[in-house]
């Protein structure tokens, strides 16, 4: 049976001053999936989340986590959900270690099996060696590991975290990738909010995007980046090119000596730049898209 691993029906927020954050929005999202929540800010992800965590109270319309009504069936429906909300909320006093074993403990695990747990995740999240070290020694980096490990200390089968990489290095963001893709492929259904598109293409499969209170689109990830249509890229060369330096049937720009625009057709991929231009002895020493697409993107839907 495919169950969904959360169900949202006509769910409703009109906060004190009358203003609608949430107009009713239905969501599905399937057992298994990699699910992406995206909007632009003051969209209502954040409300939609806290309401699905019962940090905030809904106006109207029913949540269903793991086909557990959450408000008939709070508790089982809370112990199927880990969040990893986006600010450090942990008592940077306590240790580590107590930090996830008092956090199971909320769930009702006994402590054996949560001290079994907060080994595991903090081995996996590379926390183990700083187990007892109270929080608030750790890096930024840490703490935002310790977060994941303590959502995931109970073994939710659905995971939510608020922009697991805002601000965080390149290489701590691979880090995090890998583990959530990891965990993704053993069975846990995860959700997450970003505003890099980046983040979704890797790792998402399916993606909706609330603007204004409702869901403007709700599909595959891969759809979605075929509706964005031409991508330009900047490219910054090792060596000079020449002012009327063109690669085959690509739209390219000069920008100065070193530098090119390029772009890409929605069938085309810049890879193959790369490709032509090594054949022509040239190496790209960097490379970034020239606008930011997800900005792009909402555009694009809210003109529709
Ligand atoms: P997002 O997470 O997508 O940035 P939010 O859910 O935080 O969006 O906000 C949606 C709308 O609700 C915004 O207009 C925001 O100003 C408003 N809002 C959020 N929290 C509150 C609150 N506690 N009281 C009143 N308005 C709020």
């Amino acid at each position: 049976m495919n169950m969904n691993a959360l169900e949202i029906i006509n769910l409703k927020k009109v906060y004190r001053e009358g203003l609608e954050a949430l107009k009713g929005i239905n969501l599905s999202v399937k057992q298994g999936e990699f699910f992406a929540l995206l909007g632009p800010n003051g969209a209502g992800k954040s409300t939609a989340i806290g309401i699905v965590c019962s940090l905030v109270k809904k106006t109207s319309g029913q949540v269903f986590i793991l086909n557990h009504d959450l408000d008939k069936a709070p508790e089982k429906a809370k112990c199927n959900l880990g969040l990893v909300p986006q600010e450090f909320n942990f008592n940077g006093f306590e240790k580590v270690i107590n930090i996830l074993i008092n956090q199971a403990g909320f769930y009702g695990i006994p402590y054996d099996r949560a001290k079994k747990n907060a080994e595991y995740y903090l081995k996996k999240l590379e926390l183990w060696p700083k187990a007892h070290t109270p929080a608030r020694f750790l890096s930024g980096g840490m703490k935002r590991r310790l977060m994941i490990a303590r959502g995931l200390v109970h073994e939710p089968k659905l995971l939510i975290l608020d922009e697991p990489t805002a601000g965080v290095d390149i290489e701590a963001r691979r880090f995090t990738w890998d583990f959530l893709k990891e965990i993704n492929r053993q069975g846990t259904t995860i959700i997450l909010t970003t505003h890099y598109l980046e983040e979704a293409e890797n790792l998402c499969n399916q993606v909706a995007i609330i603007h204004l209170g409702n869901i403007i689109k709700n599909t595959s990830v891969k759809e979605l980046i075929a509706t964005l249509p031409t991508q330009s890229y900047i490219l910054d060369l090792k060596t000079a090119i020449p002012f009327d330096f063109v690669i085959p049937e690509f739209h390219t720009r000069v920008i100065d000596s070193h530098t090119l625009e390029v772009d890409c057709l929605a069938n085309q991929a810049i890879g193959d730049v790369f490709i032509i231009l090594k054949s022509f002895g040239q190496d790209v020493t960097s490379l970034r898209n020239k606008t930011n697409r997800l900005e792009e993107l909402f555009l694009n839907l809210v003109k529709k």
